[in-house]
């Protein structure tokens, strides 16, 4: 590893390898990323990987779009593949707690974006195995679906090490030096690399990071389970991804005969933790109750078997959306954080918006509703579309 970087990144999630990746494609060679696990270890590893893109401001709706749309053609971007499937992606629920869905759905078609408002009928022929209310509506994304987040991350790191960035794992930065320009040195139990660019990418530990230079990221870490089920045969072909708020939980297949199911009840956003000791198995309660509540929606899943439980951490900011900012405290100094359980469908968005704060004089137009002093300036991002009181993207 050498001891001098134009630019350091301090993560070696999904977030820090899009950072990596846009730098070199922006001409940076000497770029370290320095992980102190291994590439897609932390919560990217353990994410849904799920790509919608029902939000309620233009922006969310471009920037969730330019994840889907780099996923689906990682190859082409990266020589290699993000495994992104097709599958479609459905929102279910009752048509008087609807406000929210339907302004994503005027977005998007306000964007040119395929985005189907469904009747219980049309729900029913799209998906005949899943209980439909009488007074439901659903939301369609035909080319939604998802990727694989572990693939999808080696991909942007691979792609950033053939263009010169260097990739240090199982390095853990333990400080961050300072002078009277500002930042000038990062600190492993390796020896120091000096810089005078640091990138906080580190997820729900950027608030320590943040701390070694005075910097306060207001995030807090939650817990989120997911459970794999192995369908019955008889279930026949896969299904589209499911958002289901009555149910508080969410549906996604993956590969053959697999359903991974997802929580949305709103208790699991106050279920906080230490990311450092948070379990890596899901609770065989909570299992139970996400696979039952799975059921409510498709009963044939009552045939299935629980092959795997697992849980991530979300790093979860005051309004649920990115912290995007610098320099921060000394000069220099830039953070990305606060994902909050969003940060798969954004990064390939979010890469480009640091390389730009980084790199132009007048940065990325996206860039300027993810700084830190929204939440001092009472200006927070509109809410994500909320249905029943569950939040769904
Ligand atoms: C269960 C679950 C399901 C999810 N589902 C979806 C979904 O369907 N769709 C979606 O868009 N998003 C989803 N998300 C959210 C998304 O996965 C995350 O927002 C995203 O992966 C965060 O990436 P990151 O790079 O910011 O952070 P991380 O993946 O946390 O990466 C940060 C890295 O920093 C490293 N690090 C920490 N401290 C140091 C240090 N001192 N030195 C060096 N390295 C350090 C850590 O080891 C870690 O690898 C989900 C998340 C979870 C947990």
């Amino acid at each position: 590893m050498s001891d001098q970087a134009d630019i350091v990144i301090i993560g070696g999630g999904i977030v820090g390898c899009s950072v990596a990746y846009a730098l070199t494609r922006r001409g940076v060679r000497n770029v370290l990323l320095l992980e102190r696990r291994a590439i897609a270890s932390g919560p990217t590893g353990a994410s849904a990987g799920i790509l919608s893109r029902c939000y309620q401001h233009p922006t969310l709706v471009a920037m969730a779009e330019h994840g889907r749309d780099f996923y689906a053609r990682c190859e082409a971007h990266t020589g290699r593949s993000a495994d992104f499937v097709r599958s479609g992606w459905l929102l279910i629920g009752g048509e008087a707690q609807a406000p929210h869905p339907r302004t994503a759905w005027s977005l998007q078609r306000a964007a040119g974006l395929s985005c189907a408002w469904l009747s219980p009928a049309d729900i029913k022929t799209l998906e005949p195995r899943i209980e439909v209310e009488e007074d439901a509506v659903a939301l369609y994304l035909e080319d939604a679906g998802y990727a694989d987040p572990y693939s999808a991350a080696h991909a942007l790191a691979g792609a950033a090490r053939e263009a010169g960035a260097a990739i240090a794992e199982h390095t853990e930065v333990a400080g961050i030096e300072t002078d009277g320009q500002g930042v000038c040195g990062v600190r492993t139990r390796t020896g120091t690399i000096a810089t005078r660019t640091v990138v906080n990418a580190a997820g729900s530990w950027a608030d320590r990071i943040g701390n070694m230079v005075g910097v306060t990221l207001p995030i807090e870490t939650s817990r989120h389970q997911l459970v794999g089920l192995r369908r019955p045969s008889s279930f026949g072909p896969g299904h589209p991804v499911i958002a289901d708020p009555a149910n508080m939980v969410y549906l996604r297949p993956e590969g053959r005969d697999i359903t991974i199911v997802g929580s949305n009840d709103p208790k699991e956003a106050r279920n906080l933790v230490d990311p450092d000791r948070c379990p890596v198995g899901a609770d065989p309660e909570a299992a139970l109750v996400q696979w039952q509540r799975a059921c409510a929606r498709m009963p044939a899943l009552a045939g299935a078997g629980m092959v795997r439980g697992w849980s991530g951490v979300y790093d979860i900011s005051p309004d649920g959306f990115p912290i995007v900012d610098g320099p921060l405290g000394p000069q220099g100094f830039y953070c990305v954080t606060g994902l909050s359980g969003r940060g798969f469908k954004f990064a390939p968005a979010i890469g480009r918006i640091v390389a730009s704060l980084i790199l132009d004089s007048s940065p990325d137009p996206w860039a300027e509703m993810f700084r830190l002093g929204r939440f001092d300036a009472g200006v927070t991002i509109p809410a994500g579309v909320f249905w029943g009181g569950t939040r769904q993207a």
